[in-house]
């Protein structure tokens, strides 16, 4: 063979053999088959063996199957990012005609994802009460093909009794599906509590560090198996396997992350609950957060992520000046990695509840606790003294 040809089919190949503690990473869109009949353009490569990259290679099937593994599902697929997660859900289980329940205390974008593609596509997703409880039977309607639930709450943090919209919802033949991203699918058990189909951002607790972006929804059935993987195919919903395999060493290293943040997180938090100038601290594991009896009930731990009110007699444009002058605490959204952050919400859809642009979100990091308090105790002091005049 002309050497221009050996390059494309070598006979030269390394030695077989090798043996690690890690997953490699498999790259690939081509899949091979031995013969021609074996051809197939098949998404349950689990069951069938490997059909296309798409669908995923062995590093990317091994993450879907290791999450499952955590959460007790039957099959978990791995998603361009938690957004995506949300889409495929809401893809899978609505059509033209559908209505679906979403709390109001949704992650931001899926409430987006309501208002702008859906509605366009006429499936009405209606926003609830996240304290609701069992009264969502009186929201549910003939057409009702979804329910929502994420608890806590994104921002405002309040918890929600899943088992009940799951049982209110079951006895209508309506599927809940839960935004199991602050539990990071370990510290809530989504199945054992009755839910269809769980999904969560490895973004956050399972990447760990800032530098991927993925998302995983996870079935416990054959019918929601089916359900997702078929729209899983049709939106052509591959990833990277170099995210997969970082996302795989997040995954070793993610029970003593979560202890240490859930440790360091409580240490701060309750530090400011101390502070005159705080309202209030929005912390699952604090009796002042909605819903804390649920997360006492159903949680087998807290995470690094919680919300501080500031009292009235502070103006937004002071709370803003706080986050401002935070050094350790870095300004951003997403979560989940080794750096504390800051953000304020100006503005917050809470029927009936008036922040004031007053809330801001922490999320706490592998620092030292005691570095960071006296971070936020520097800022607090700045913000007594600094002059900005209130907003109207
Ligand atoms: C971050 C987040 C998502 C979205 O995850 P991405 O990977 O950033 O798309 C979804 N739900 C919740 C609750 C989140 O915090």
């Amino acid at each position: 063979m002309h050497w221009r040809s050996k390059l494309i089919h070598p006979t030269a190949q390394a030695p077989s053999g090798f043996r690690s503690l890690v997953t490699p990473i498999y790259r690939g869109s081509t899949v091979l088959f031995d013969k021609q009949e074996d051809a197939a353009d098949d998404w349950r490569q689990t069951e069938r063996g490997y059909t296309y990259g798409l669908y995923g290679s062995p590093t990317v099937l091994e993450l879907g199957a290791r999450v499952a593994e955590i959460e007790g599902a039957r099959h978990s697929f791995v998603v361009p990012g938690g957004q995506a997660a949300i889409a495929l859900v809401y893809l899978a289980f609505c059509k033209a005609g559908s209505h679906a329940l979403v709390p109001v205390t949704g992650y931001g974008p899926n409430r987006e994802l309501a208002d702008g593609l859906l509605k366009g596509l006429n499936i009405e997703v209606e926003a609830y009460d996240p304290l609701i409880g069992a009264d969502i039977a009186k929201l549910i309607r003939p057409n009702t093909a979804l329910i929502w639930t994420e608890s806590p709450g994104s921002v405002t943090m309040e918890l929600q009794d899943v088992p009940a919209i799951v049982k209110a919802a079951h006895a209508r033949g309506v599927l809940v599906a839960l935004d199991n991203t602050y539990a990071a699918g370990v510290l809530f058990d989504a199945f054992a509590h009755g839910v269809d189909v769980s999904m969560q951002a490895l973004t956050k607790y399972i990447g760990g560090h800032s530098d991927l972006l993925l998302g995983t929804v996870s079935v416990a059935s054959e019918v929601t198996y089916e359900a997702i993987g078929s729209v899983f195919k049709q939106l052509g919903m591959g990833v990277s396997p170099d995210d997969a395999g970082l996302a795989l060493r997040g995954l070793q290293t993610l029970g003593v992350r979560l202890e240490r943040l859930e440790k360091s997180t409580l240490e701060v938090a309750s530090w400011l609950d101390l502070q005159h100038e705080i309202a209030s601290v929005l912390h699952p594991a604090f009796p002042s957060c909605p819903g804390h009896e649920f997360w006492k009930r159903d949680f087998s731990g807290s995470a690094s992520v919680f919300s501080i009110l500031f009292k009235s007699d502070i103006s937004a444009n002071q709370v803003g000046a706080f986050v401002d002058r935070l050094r350790l605490f870095k300004i951003g959204f997403s979560w989940g990695g080794v750096t504390a952050l800051a953000v304020r919400y100006p503005e917050l859809d809470r029927p009936g509840k008036d922040y004031g642009g007053r809330l801001v979100r922490l999320n706490i990091g592998l620092e030292e606790p005691a570095d960071l308090i006296a971070d936020l105790k520097q800022a607090l002091e700045s913000v007594a003294k600094c002059e900005t005049p209130a907003l109207p």
